[in-house]
């Protein structure tokens, strides 16, 4: 296969001598930003990489240039391995990542190119024309949601509400598994609300992270009227990912009473969470029951038609052409979550634009051999321990001990089950590393957790939501 190669040698020429125009370097940016959303959640992709954009490439090192230098210290702590993670997937002659307030001082001295405005490269990324008043990005819209037989439940109490606010199926709780479309949702019946009602109903989105640091600052700054203000003249609260809020207490008293305010008065209050109402033990009973009380409905993983329906539009929104076949084997492959289909599709985009490959199954093949092997490459089996005990507030200790206590015989499978699923490790390597246990409990445990995945949609999402810890790590 020679034509990763050929593109190789091409490409690094091109890179060396920094002939890269905007156009290409806006491609390799909105691929690689694609991939950091991926790993990051999306209040802190949307707050901390709004308005980043690729200033240059110098030799092995990647200029990234952002707003200001609270943004530039807070992702070179944070998420330069991300950065440079996702950049080097697309760029393997990249090994290093410098980043710089974009026209300020500290931006690199030999820029043989200037950086642009910001407001010019936000153009080809729709993922910031936020609505700063109601948290909407006109991006997520019904029209742009394709329906199949794991979210059609969903899409229908969504349609009935924006027919009806406040009215039914109050509130609203809509939950399902990361990357599997609940945002999408929830956002397009706020904008599908803003565009019947106009300005006379007025839509907020918040992601519960937001609304929690809202919390914490008012306390902070005594300015509780604050909140309340803000929150409670608002016709249709949108609240996404409430997972966050559970156990913290301030933030679930003042999302109860602002609940309670918007409830009586027949607002409408949408929910989304990663999981339903009565797994979410640190969540107070008065929520619960609140929750409880309304329309909860779940979107679970999609099948291969739907997955192969998103594909195709999404292909489309991005003036992608691929044929029948690279659709298939896509659909195929990809099965988590519809998330991971957009990261692909932004690598093909920038692999068909920047490098010129025709997107044959072949290059797909290569494409998704890279993409499937990443997350194994810097996690080790302690991060995979780590992570199953920290979803089950369990100590390492109790995890890996050999305690035949029965609550942790589900998390030593579910571990089991990781390590060999993520790491590939051996039977006996992993009896040996949990619970000091032969290798045919080691392998009884991963055919028993692969097999309950299939028809526990629990057990399935608890899974995903470890992965996605191991990820981050
Ligand atoms: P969640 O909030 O559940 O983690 P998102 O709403 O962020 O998931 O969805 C992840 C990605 O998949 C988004 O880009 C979204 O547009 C896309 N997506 C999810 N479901 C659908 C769908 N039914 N039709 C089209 N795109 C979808
Ligand atoms: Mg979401």
């Amino acid at each position: 296969m020679n034509y990763n190669d050929d593109a190789l040698v091409q490409t690094s020429a091109i890179l060396q001598e920094d002939i890269l125009d905007e156009q290409q370097l806006d491609q390799l940016w909105s691929a690689a930003l694609g991939e950091i959303e991926i790993q990051v959640s999306r209040p802190n992709f949307v707050t901390w990489f709004k308005n980043s954009h690729f200033v240059n490439k110098k030799g092995n090192t990647a200029y990234v240039g952002l707003p200001n230098n609270f943004a530039k210290e807070w992702i070179e702590n944070k998420y330069s391995k991300v950065v440079l993670g996702a950049l080097r997937t697309l760029e393997q002659s990249i090994m290093k990542v410098e980043f710089s307030v974009a026209g300020a001082k500290g931006a690199p001295a030999k820029m043989t190119r200037t950086a642009p405005r910001p407001e010019e490269r936000q153009a080809s990324f729709p993922e910031f024309k936020i609505d700063p008043e109601t948290g909407l990005n006109p991006r997520y819209s019904f029209n742009s949601f394709v329906v199949g037989k794991s979210n059609e439940l969903a899409y229908a109490a969504a349609s009935a509400i924006v027919e009806e606010i406040g009215k039914k199926y109050n509130p609203l709780f809509l939950y399902g598994g990361v990357g599997l479309g609940k945002t999408h949702l929830v956002q397009a019946m706020g904008n599908e609300i803003t565009a019947r009602y106009g300005g006379k109903v007025r839509v907020k989105y918040t992601p519960a992270e937001k609304f929690t640091n809202d919390v914490i600052w008012a306390i902070k700054n005594k300015r509780m009227e604050t909140i309340k203000e803000k929150y409670r003249l608002i016709d249709v609260l949108i609240l996404d990912d409430i997972q966050f809020i559970a156990g913290k207490h301030a933030t679930e008293e003042e999302f109860f009473h602002t609940f309670n305010a918007l409830h009586e008065s027949n607002k409408q209050i949408i929910i989304s969470s990663d999981r339903p109402p009565k797994f979410m033990p640190d969540l107070a009973e008065r929520l619960r029951s609140r929750f409880e009380g309304g329309m909860i409905v779940d979107i679970s993983y999609p099948d291969y038609e739907l997955r192969y329906a998103v594909l195709k539009t999404k292909a489309q929104e991005r003036g992608l052409n691929l044929t029948e076949e690279v659709f298939g084997q896509l659909a195929n492959k990809i099965q988590r979550t519809l998330r991971e289909l957009e990261g692909i599709l932004n690598k093909i985009q920038f692999h068909q634009r920047v490098k010129h490959l025709e997107i044959t199954p072949a290059v797909i093949d290569e494409i998704l051999a890279e993409i499937l092997q990443e997350p194994t490459r810097s996690i080790n089996p302690n991060v995979v321990i780590r992570a199953v005990a920290d979803s089950f507030e369990i100590s390492v200790v109790d995890l890996i001990g050999s305690s035949r206590k029965r609550e942790l015989v589900g998390p030593r499978q579910i571990a089991m089950f990781l390590l060999r699923d993520m790491l590939d490790l051996s039977y006996p390597n992993i009896g040996d590393r949990i619970g000091k246990r032969d290798h045919t409990t080691a392998l009884y445990a991963f055919e028993k957790i692969a097999e309950e995945i299939n028809r526990n949609q629990v057990l399935n999402q608890k899974i995903l939501t470890i992965r996605e810890l191991i990820s981050k790590e």
